[in-house]
């Protein structure tokens, strides 16, 4: 039998993830998360269950689970995975994604459909991968769920988000996605993304699926910005 290193330290693998226990247990998870889009809750502040920004103004979906906080180590493993095409450290990360969302839908309904957050043509050309449709796969097969890999498609490349407000992010975005075949409906969605940062693509998509019909739209992602 080989024996895997963990991509971490160099230490024996030990756990199912491809990450030895220790590397596994440090890395940063959730600890005051906003039940509606897991955006961490201030620790010394007044209990609440939900973050301003989903009070005021709520988001398109229902929930957004996120395995861990956007910290390190975690923003580097993603940019590994990312930039470097580390598949392994991607694949780490997502099946301890999928622990948590095994728990998680336990007791829902409906089957849902896992839906990836699509990349525009260029962009997946440039990078050779849809790191979030790897994120996907790798759910499929772990919580056993149905995958629509092609139903939602960005059909029209948006400028980059990063320096915009979140009101300009949407309008950024308005437009941006289409589902390809809308009489495939799904009543209940998770919209795979690697990273949310301000929520506002995985609730443009989100947006889409109820016009469509979807009766519930979660989100999972390896990491949340908060
Ligand atoms: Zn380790
Ligand atoms: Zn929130």
């Amino acid at each position: 039998m080989t024996l895997l290193e963990c991509p971490l330290c160099g230490g024996t693998a030990t756990s199912h993830s491809g990450l030895c226990k220790p590397c596994e247990t440090g890395l940063p998870r959730p600890v005051h998360p906003c039940e509606r889009c897991s955006c961490e809750l201030p620790v010394d502040g007044p209990w609440q269950r939900h973050c301003e920004s989903c009070l005021l103004s709520p988001p398109g979906f229902d929930h957004c689970l996120a395995a861990f906080r956007y910290e390190f180590p975690v923003r580097e493993l993603i940019a590994g995975f990312k930039f470097q095409a580390d598949f392994a450290l991607g694949r780490s990360l997502a099946v301890l994604l999928a622990e948590r969302l095994r728990t998680s839908c336990d007791n829902a309904g409906e089957r849902p459909v896992l839906v990836p957050v699509p990349l525009h043509e260029g962009r997946l050309r440039g990078r050779g991968f849809n790191q979030s449709l790897l994120v996907a796969r790798v759910l499929a097969a772990q919580c056993a769920m149905p995958l629509a890999t092609r139903h939602c498609e960005r059909v029209r490349a948006t400028p980059t988000q990063r320096g915009l407000g979140a009101g300009e992010r949407q309008g950024n975005l308005r437009g941006a996605f289409a589902i390809t075949q809308p009489a495939r409906v799904f009543p209940h969605v998770i919209i795979v993304d690697d990273v949310v940062t301000t929520a506002s693509t995985v609730s443009e998509i989100a947006g889409l699926y109820r016009r469509a019909g979807s009766r519930r739209v979660d989100v999972a992602c390896l990491a949340r910005v908060s």
